[in-house]
């Protein structure tokens, strides 16, 4: 069966391995070319819009896909509601893979805000030393409040022009450990995170070191992904799909 799926996320990745020499499937993954050197990956890939839904449905039926995967990350929603009306437009079986949110624990400070805007109104009026990990598009909020000083993570170093006045780039990709997240935050005197609830393990490590430090987490809330079958892990999305393929067999094959 034809496999298209939709990337940018350690769970695309690990399905593009699990799938790899699967005989069963031919899988092409997606990305949206956003990262300058994406990690190389063991499928055929394509990197780039399809320009909107429309596009996307006309990809589908040229090439002939059978089964679409939204392997997207939690804060992707234009290409997942095009996915949704693609699919739904070529009669196309879809399946959207979406991590579970990261939980407070005990110990956590965390101030739950809605969306970029309010996560830099949130920082108050006093100047702090404040780490971003929010990715390098969304960050033109925070010119906002230049009275803090910004510690900026990404993979890539993010457009000058994007950045507020009084900050410094630390151009790192994940996955993170806890000592290593410790010691960014003392090195820096960072005294607030700001972090999307992206969820996964890869970048998790930054909410234990500010737990066990105790400094305080911004939290910015996901936005919604439009309706559709969802599965949170890569074993339960193998196991969909190989429950359509064996669907997919004659009577008695
Ligand atoms: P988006 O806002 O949902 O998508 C914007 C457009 O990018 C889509 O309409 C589509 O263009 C194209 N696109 C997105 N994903 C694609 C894919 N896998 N293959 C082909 N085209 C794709 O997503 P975004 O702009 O990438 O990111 C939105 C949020 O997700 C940001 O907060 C970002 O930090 C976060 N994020 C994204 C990625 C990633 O790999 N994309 C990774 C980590 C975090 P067309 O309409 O032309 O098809």
């Amino acid at each position: 069966m034809k496999l298209l799926i939709l990337g940018g996320t350690g769970e695309a990745s690990a399905l593009a391995r699990a799938l790899a020499g699967d005989s069963r499937f031919s899988p092409v993954l997606s990305l949206a070319g956003r990262t300058r050197h994406p990690a190389p990956q063991p499928l055929p890939t394509r990197q780039g819009g399809f320009g909107g839904a429309a596009g996307l449905a006309r990809y589908l039926a040229a090439e002939g896909i059978d089964l679409l995967i939204d392997a997207t990350h939690p804060f992707a929603v234009e290409i997942s509601r095009n996915a949704v009306e693609a699919a739904r437009a070529t009669a196309t079986p879809m399946l959207t893979v979406l991590r579970p949110e990261w939980e407070p624990a005990p110990g956590d400070h965390w101030l739950l805000v809605s969306d970029m805007p309010a996560a830099a109104a949130a920082l108050g009026d006093a100047a702090r030393c404040v780490l971003l990990t929010i990715g390098r598009q969304d960050l033109a909020p925070f010119a906002a409040a230049p009275w803090h000083h910004y510690v900026v993570r990404s993979v890539d170093p993010p457009p000058p022009e994007s950045l507020p006045p009084n900050a410094e780039i630390i151009a790192m990709r994940g996955p993170f450990l806890a000592a290593d997240e410790r010691r960014l935050l003392t090195e820096h005197a960072i005294e607030v995170l700001v972090t999307k609830n992206s969820g996964g393990s890869a970048t998790v490590a930054k909410l234990h070191a500010a737990r066990a430090l105790g400094l305080p987490v911004v939290m910015v809330a996901r936005p919604s992904k439009p309706a559709s079958e969802t599965r949170a892990t890569v074993a339960e999305a193998l196991a969909w799909l190989a429950a359509r393929h064996a669907a997919s067999l004659p009577r008695g094959a």
